[in-house]
């Protein structure tokens, strides 16, 4: 362990490690087969290349994604670590090259597609090459039950029968324990370390908005984050395309990136976004696997994901880094509505598909600190009373009042209208609009008509689809939906039972408080850290560049904060910076260190 500890202070230019890298790493020299849960941002890969780098044997990685293989082999080369992947996107050539290298012992990490993996051929050159250990990555791949099935992974129990004393490790960021079983199940594993993290991140504030104006909500954002990186999803393609070409129109270095373009362009919109040519990219749950872009500093969700599973995956994506980063989720009642005709309309939806996305609805409307409901979500416990990093724990977020009453008013007005009629006619009716249909159908003659004329029509909408989600109005009808009183909604109107509907109402004073990474005391300290971290962002793109390689691979956001905020001059203490090690001191050390030098005297008044 001593020894992984140094490669990885001399390697990887980290000082300690993250919770659970230790004991990962310490069931991958003890040869113990291991499955490690840790979220995004968690530092998986660490715990097998670390081992990989200091034992000096072949490891052997099954990795889902070219891009991201690739990425990994990059970075690796970054840090002077032997390393090379075997997938489709190499030529005959250069996969000849590869596995005489892999044959003469040149690599300590190989990256394996895991169709190809189970290639006779391959595995009788990893058997002639020697392996020391596997990591499996997204191991969640291999179950039915995870987000991300993937038929090819199933194939990976030959490993155990090919390579009987070879240990596995699985890694996933996936918590259900069903998920796990399955994956013990699936790879043979042999009573295998199960070591499972914190699901809290707790580096992100989330923020939860009903929908009002989607395009002025994510400007008041992206406002928060001028110049920063961020995703911004979309239920539907049409509203990527519209928000893109919004968002460009105001002059922000904007890209899209969904299922209906190209693939040259959805190409070219992952590779600004990666070379830091575009800092926000509007797309559909399409994009995102794949991308290793550790700076992001926002994810919006412009509208509301299927599931918490898929939330927490997609929220996921920013600050991988672990600084400041901001999820953002605006959602509306209509979102609720439009999933389920999409679920339906796929034919019978998996079984748990409707509840999860009622989840993912009580979700954002309950009045409860997001971290904790999360954490909570996913079987874990969340330890303190308020997190300080969610809308509810800012008092951002207040319930509506009279809710009980006005969920009566409601309901009473759905009766009336005889259980007939959508949502957008009810609607209708409650706000006293002057229709044709309305006039026909004589509606304005009801108690009901008019009676929350105050109220826009969004909102009612939004009403009218939390009614349904709580089971108090049911739908009936794919194209024309209707909705009627259910059993419970009587209920509620009698008064026997109550129902809350909730309303974000931004707080009066001050707005949300702008996510910032924690800055030093002292007068203009900010500012003159800031500064410099530009200055260094730059140098970081400019180099990329030059390598080819994304800007993310030469250093973190969080090296650069430490360099913009300690100031180093000389290659001794450059070191002491977290995440520079020894090749990067070598390669990267010089111009940085001009850079910085550069910039004058560290503030005296920050230490
Ligand atoms: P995961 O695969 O679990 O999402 P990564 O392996 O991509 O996480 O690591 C997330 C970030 O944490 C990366 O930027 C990585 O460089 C950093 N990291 C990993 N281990 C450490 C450590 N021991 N100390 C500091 N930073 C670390
Ligand atoms: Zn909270």
């Amino acid at each position: 362990m001593d020894d992984v500890r140094r490669v990885v202070k001399q390697v990887w230019g980290y000082d300690a490690l993250l919770p659970l890298q230790e004991e990962a790493i310490g069931a991958v020299l003890a040869q113990r087969d291991s499955i490690v849960v840790l979220p995004t941002g968690g530092g998986k890969s660490l715990c097998y290349q670390a081992p990989a780098a200091s034992i000096g044997k072949l490891a052997v990685v099954v990795s889902p994604l070219i891009s991201l293989m690739k990425d990994q082999v990059d970075g690796l080369a970054a840090v002077g670590v032997p390393a090379a992947f075997l997938n489709s996107s190499l030529g005959a050539d250069e996969r000849r090259a590869v596995e005489a290298g892999a044959a003469r012992g040149q690599y300590r990490l190989l990256y394996v597609a895991p169709e190809r993996l189970v290639l006779p051929t391959c595995l009788g050159l990893l058997r002639r090459a020697g392996v020391a250990f596997f990591a499996i990555d997204e191991a969640h791949c291999i179950s039915q039950w995870g987000h991300d099935f993937r038929p090819e992974y199933r194939q990976l129990g030959v490993l155990r029968e090919a390579f009987p004393d070879v240990a596995i490790h699985a890694f996933t960021a996936t918590a259900t324990p069903r998920v796990r079983t399955d994956i013990a199940a699936e790879l043979t594993l042999r009573n295998p370390a199960i070591l499972v993290g914190s699901f809290d991140r707790s580096n992100l504030v989330y923020r939860v908005r009903r929908r009002t104006d989607r395009l002025r909500q994510v400007i008041e954002a992206l406002d928060r984050h001028r110049g920063e990186a961020g995703i911004v999803y979309c239920i539907r393609r049409a509203e990527v395309d519209q928000l893109s070409e919004a968002l460009r129109r105001r002059g922000l270095r904007a890209v899209r990136y969904h299922a209906g373009l190209a693939d040259a362009e959805r190409k070219r919109a992952q590779d600004e976004f990666i070379a830091e040519r575009a800092d926000v990219v509007v797309a559909t749950v399409a994009f995102g696997m794949g991308i290793d872009r550790s700076d992001v500093r926002f994810v919006i969700h412009a509208g509301m994901p299927k599931s918490i599973e898929h939330y927490q995956q997609e929220a996921g994506r920013a600050g991988r880094d672990g600084l400041p980063a901001e999820c953002l989720l605006l959602y509306s009642g209509g979102d609720y509505g439009l999933w389920r005709s999409i679920l339906m309309a796929e034919g019978l939806p998996a079984p748990g598909a409707i509840p999860k996305l009622g989840e993912m609805y009580g979700y954002c409307q309950a009045v409860a600190c997001r971290h904790r409901s999360l954490v909570e979500y996913f079987g874990q416990t969340y330890g303190a009373a308020s997190c300080g990093a969610c809308d509810v724990c800012l008092g951002e977020v207040t319930t509506e009042d009279g809710s009980a009453e006005l969920a009566g008013q409601i309901l009473a007005c759905v009766l009336e209208t005889g259980g007939r009629f959508g949502a957008d006619y009810v609607a209708d009716v409650l706000r006293g609009a002057e229709t044709a249909r309305v006039a026909r159908l004589r509606h304005n003659r009801l108690a009901a008509y008019g009676r929350l004329r105050q109220v826009p029509k969004a909102t009612l909408r939004g009403w009218l689809a939390e009614l349904e989600a709580q089971g108090c109005l049911a739908r009936d009808g794919d194209e024309y939906p209707t909705l009627a009183v259910t059993v419970r909604g009587r209920r509620v109107l009698l008064g026997d039972e109550a129902v809350t509907l909730t309303r974000a109402v931004a707080r009066p004073a001050g707005g949300p408080r702008p996510v910032r990474p924690p800055v030093p005391a002292g007068p203009g300290g900010a500012t003159r850290d800031d500064e410099l971290f530009e200055a260094l962002r730059a140098l970081r793109r400019a180099m990329a560049e030059e390598r080819g390689i994304p800007p993310y691979l030469i250093f973190s956001d969080a090296s650069l904060r430490a360099m913009a905020h300690e100031r180093p001059t000389t290659p001794e203490a450059f070191l002491q910076i977290k995440g520079v090690g020894l090749r990067k001191l070598q390669e990267l050390g010089p111009r940085f260190l001009a850079c910085i030098r550069g910039h004058g005297d560290p503030d005296p008044s920050s230490g």
